[in-house]
C-alpha cells in the first residue's frame, strides 16, 4: 500500500490517533507533530516492520512511529529492547534532524489487540545534531560496537548516544502498564 498522506481534521489525543489508526497491531505507522499540535499522519508506505517517512513541514518537531507487538518465542533478539529507537531508526532521526526542525523522535509501543502501552521519546542535544549535519545526515557507529549485529547493535549505540550526551531518553507507560528495564520493553503490570 502506498499512498502519501497529510490530514488534520479535528482535534485527537496521540493515544486516540493512534489506535484510531487501521491495521495499527499488524504495520507500523508514522507521524509528525508540532509542539502543541496534534498526531499529523506523515507516510510513505506501511509495512509490518517499517512506516517509510512522509512529509515535514518547517512546524514539526517530533516524529512518532510505532512498533508492533511480536510473539518472542524463540527470537529473543528480535524482541527485546523494542521499545527503543533501533540503529535504523537512529539514522533516520540523524537525517530528519539534519534537514528538519524535529528534534525529538517517540517509538509508540502497540500491543497485540492495537491498544498503546507506553512510549519512549528520544530528543537531540545541541551535540547530536551539530554531529549528523557533520556527517551528512547519518550516525557515526564508533568502532568499539560496529561489529554488534541488530538489535545489539541498536542497543549499544542508543547507550552510547546515551552516555555521551548526544540524546536523553524518557520512557512513559500507559496506566496498567510498567518499563522493564531489564528487557526495554512496556509489560502488564
Ligand atoms: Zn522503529
Amino acid at each position: 500500500m502506498f499512498c502519501m498522506t497529510r490530514r488534520n481534521t479535528g482535534f485527537k489525543s496521540a493515544r486516540e490517533r493512534i489506535e484510531e489508526t487501521p491495521d495499527i497491531a499488524e504495520t507500523e505507522m508514522h507521524w509528525v507533530k508540532s509542539g502543541a499540535g496534534e498526531l499529523v499522519e506523515s507516510v510513505l508506505g506501511r509495512r509490518r516492520r517499517s512506516a517509510m517517512v512522509g512529509t515535514f513541514a518547517p512546524t514539526d518537531r517530533m516524529s512518532v512511529h510505532t512498533h508492533i507487538a511480536e510473539s518472542d518465542q524463540g527470537e529473543p533478539f528480535t524482541t527485546r529492547n523494542k521499545a527503543f529507537p533501533s540503529s535504523g531508526d537512529l539514522d533516520v532521526f540523524a537525517r530528519q534532524v539534519s534537514t528538519t526542525n524535529i528534534r525529538t523522535f517517540t517509538v509508540v509501543s502497540v500491543d497485540e489487540d492495537g491498544k498503546v502501552m507506553g512510549y519512549a521519546g528520544v530528543r537531540a542535544n545541541r551535540k547530536f545534531v551539530d554531529e549528523c549535519v557533520r556527517n551528512n545526515g547519518r550516525v557515526v557507529i564508533p568502532s568499539k560496537i560496529s561489529g554488534l549485529v541488530n538489535k545489539r547493535l541498536s542497543i549499544a549505540l542508543l547507550q552510547h548516544f546515551l552516555a555521551n550526551g548526544y540524546l536523553r531518553l524518557k520512557t512513559f507507560p500507559m496506566q496498567g502498564y510498567r518499563f522493564d528495564k531489564k528487557w526495554n520493553i512496556f509489560v502488564k503490570k
